[in-house]
């Protein structure tokens, strides 16, 4: 009988690494080669979501959605779900003036994380960060075999759900597992893509074309397999099954805290999120101070005092401020939502230095959770029926 298990087992873990849909594609010739040097706790592959997954002993495994190309969207929950005795959906339950009748969250709940892995395939940071705190969650270690006894106690008295990666599609496009130390120019090719002729979509060129259909060279790691932006899609009727599995998800779990992970070749941010009421927009301010005053005082990359965003309404000038999937989350849960972007670490040229190493962007990627949970834990808003 064991035998036999694990037999089905081996079957099934060749049958998935040996698959088209999950199997490791290489960048086209000239274009410089995926590095050699990744070290084992920078797990940022399909595969290392896949067996991460395999491993999960006190979560819970959810397929929250089949993405177009046929591959899972997993999430993973801990702690136990708190009842919130639901009697409304949250618009209506705000329009009665009290969002408990919508959750009901008194000091017996325990509050709700909820973290959504890249939606965009080539930030693949943040799947490193995914990974390593599911590992937490479930040994109290990262993979550099750390120990995070505080952010594991944390953990245990809330409840968090955890997407490793939104966009499965577009990270098996992205022939990158890192995208350190290499040319700004390869992370642009492959994350937003080109057109037939070569030419670079870049961004926000990349946004102009939605779903990204026809003049299409390499379809962008944006994208899922349909040619969506799981980030700009229309979240009052989705084109995504992505998306429509993390509204749902923020519908049913009433999170405290929301974040959408992403990369970009700056420094290591938490951005300010758009139409959401300013409450809300200055607790993701005093978030965001605290999470860059831990990377300095930890000695890593980070935002100059001066360099930081203050809270801002949306005015007649802001031309520019999209309803993104950070809104639409708020607007099904009331959740605090936000962006993050990570550093890829790659570089203008060749010649210069990447602003993190492979420690830091994990360090990045673990110190942002930290924080998160922190400041939940110290500034939960209450909703109560009176
Ligand atoms: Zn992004």
């Amino acid at each position: 009988m064991k035998k036999n298990k694990s037999f089905f087992l081996i079957v099934l873990a060749l049958t998935f690494f040996a698959s088209p849909l999950f199997s490791q594609i290489k960048p086209e010739a000239g274009d410089p080669p995926n590095r050699t040097d990744i070290p084992q706790f920078f797990k940022s592959k399909l595969s290392d979501v896949q067996s991460e997954i395999e491993k999960v002993k006190a979560g819970e495994v959810k397929t929250i959605a089949v993405s177009p190309g046929g591959r899972p969207i997993y999430a993973v929950y801990y702690g136990e779900k708190d009842d919130f005795k639901s009697q409304a959906n949250y618009n209506s339950a705000v329009a009665a003036r009290n969002p408990a009748y919508y959750a009901q969250k008194d000091k017996s709940t325990k509050p709700v994380l909820f973290f959504i892995g890249p939606v965009h395939g080539q930030e693949v940071e943040n799947i490193v960060g995914m990974v390593n705190l599911i590992h937490i969650a479930e040994t109290g270690k990262d993979y550099r075999g750390k120990e995070w006894p505080e952010l594991k106690e944390k953990i245990n008295k809330c409840r968090t759900i955890i997407i490793p990666c939104a966009n499965p599609d577009g990270r098996q496009r992205c022939p990158y597992n890192t995208f350190l130390g290499l040319p700004t120019d390869i992370m642009t090719k492959y994350g937003q893509g080109t057109r037939k002729d070569g030419s670079f979509y870049g961004w926000p060129g990349a946004k102009a074309v939605h779903p990204m259909k026809g003049d299409v060279g390499i379809l962008g790691a944006y994208f899922n397999d349909n040619g969506i932006n799981i980030m700009q899609d229309e979240y009052f009727n989705p084109m995504a099954k992505e998306t429509k599995a993390i509204l749902e998800i923020a519908r049913t779990e009433a999170p405290d805290i929301t974040v959408s992970l992403h990369s970009h070749e700056n420094h290591p941010i938490i951005l300010q999120p758009a139409y959401i009421p300013m409450f809300q927009k200055k607790r993701v301010h005093n978030l965001a101070i605290a999470v860059n005053n831990r990377y300095k005082k930890a000695g890593i990359d980070h935002v100059a005092d001066d360099g930081f965003w203050t809270p801002q309404p949306e005015d007649e000038n802001s031309l520019h401020t999209t309803f993104n999937l950070i809104s639409a989350v708020h607007h099904i849960s009331g959740t605090m939502a936000f962006t993050f972007e990570c550093p890829h670490g790659c570089v203008l040229n060749n010649t210069s230095v990447p602003r993190v190493n492979y420690n830091d962007i994990l360090d990045i990627e673990l110190l942002l959770f930290d924080e998160m949970y922190d400041y939940i834990l110290n500034n939960r808003i209450y909703w109560e029926l009176n």
